[in-house]
């Protein structure tokens, strides 16, 4: 039998108890069979919302339109789900409407891949009505029933398997491929954050370099086109860096032709502007090595923030030499930025230079002489120093 935490057990046994059927079932069943980790645990039952709300003290509804609840159970959430059929889908996005079943394969058919099909529960065992069990030994992601409908009725689903198979580094079945390749331009109906966010999962998982599969199945297109003419075959994106959005979008984006690409794409994606900064200030020093020499390298860290210069480090591959550069920088509190120096405009101000532009110059001056020369960075000698050079 597999292995349940003791809530979602406690979930079933009370909705079984009260009569209905009710199953682990997806993701959480696909992981655990495989030895991974859940996510979270989505449990699936013959019961409608208001049935699951009357046996569970703590609930919130979550959608209940599409007959969703979601239990409380010491501060972790589990989504319960109605077993339902999807209705038309509208658009290649949303079902116009759900319809409630009491029969868990109809439920298990509407789901997207054989992997994801699948239902348990310690009463019945494993329900895998469409080899699921199968495609999770032979390492494959195939749609539940015919590939074509499948993506012609949710276009999503298309990055979804490439996802997947980043995550899982399963392959693409036949079938299910060549119909991504033809279903690819559905992929315009498709909101660009829901896109960004499947290949954002792509590209933190242990298998980035999957990222082709989105060139290799003619989908890149309907990305973006600016990610379509991406160098992308000369990307390097490695399972070894640091599983942040901005690191590993960084790794992808450097085969792009400027930071300006880098930002051209990640704004058709609609990322978040500090991940949109932070990838442009990698791409910029990418492939940029600093001699190994404290001024040289404190410059290059006060072009950026503490922790993107760490995750640059990563990018760049910096060995010990520049490591250990940085080690007595820090340690030693080094003047990195124009918060750390020792005077601010305030002291301009007192010293008699007027507010404006030139003040700015003077702050970014003092910056760069202790930049060079740490142990200047003392008020008196500051004061000194701006006096002597604006003599
Ligand atoms: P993970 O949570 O690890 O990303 P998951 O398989 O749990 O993976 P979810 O998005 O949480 O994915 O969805 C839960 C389940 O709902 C899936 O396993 C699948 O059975 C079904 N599902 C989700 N999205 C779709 C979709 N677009 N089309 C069909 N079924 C879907
Ligand atoms: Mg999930």
């Amino acid at each position: 039998s597999m292995q349940i935490p003791a809530h979602v057990e406690q979930i079933i046994h009370t909705l079984n108890s009260h009569g209905y059927e009710a199953f682990a079932v997806g993701g959480c069943v696909r992981d655990t069979l495989l030895g991974r980790k859940p996510g979270d645990w989505d449990i699936t039952t013959s019961a409608r919302p208001e049935q699951v709300k009357a046996l569970f003290r703590r609930t919130i509804d979550t959608g209940i339109q599409h007959g969703t609840v979601t239990i409380m159970m010491d501060r972790t959430g589990y989504e319960v789900t109605t077993y339902r059929i999807d209705g038309e889908y509208e658009d290649g996005r949303h079902p116009k409407q759900v319809e409630f079943t009491s029969d868990l394969l109809e439920d298990l058919r509407r789901r997207d891949f054989t992997i994801n099909a699948m239902a348990y529960s310690h009463a019945t065992g494993i329900v895998d009505a469409f080899d699921g069990m199968a495609d999770l030994k032979a390492r494959r992601i195939r749609c539940v029933g015919n590939a074509m409908e499948r993506f012609t009725e949710d276009a999503l689903r298309i990055l979804r398997a490439i996802r997947f198979s980043a995550q899982l580094d399963f392959e693409i079945e036949k079938e299910t491929f060549e119909a991504i390749s033809v279903i690819a331009p559905n992929l315009a109906k498709v909101s660009k954050e829901r896109i960004q966010m499947e290949l954002t999962k792509l590209l933190c998982s242990d298998h980035p370099e999957k990222i082709r599969e989105v060139y290799e199945t003619g989908i890149s297109t309907y990305v973006s086109p600016a990610f379509a003419v991406l160098d992308w075959q000369h990307a390097r994106v490695s399972a070894e860096l640091p599983k942040e959005k901005y690191v590993r979008w960084a790794a992808f984006l450097r085969c792009g032709q400027s930071p300006e690409t880098a930002v051209r794409v990640l704004r058709d994606l609609k990322l978040d502007n500090e991940t949109i900064s932070r990838v442009k200030t990698l791409v910029t020093w990418a492939d940029v090595t600093p001699a190994a020499d404290e001024a040289e390298v404190r410059r290059m860290m006060s072009r950026m923030e503490p922790e993107v210069w760490d995750s640059l480090m990563e990018l760049n591959g910096y060995g010990p030499e520049i490591r250990d550069l940085v080690t007595t920088i820090r340690k030693r509190g080094d003047c990195l930025s124009l918060k750390e120096l020792a005077v601010k405009g305030q002291d301009l101000i007192a010293a008699g230079v007027k507010p404006g532009k030139e003040m700015g110059t003077m702050l970014h001056e003092l910056l760069e002489h202790v930049l060079e020369v740490p142990q200047d960075n003392e008020k008196e000698t500051l004061l000194k120093l701006l006096a002597d050079m604006h003599r």
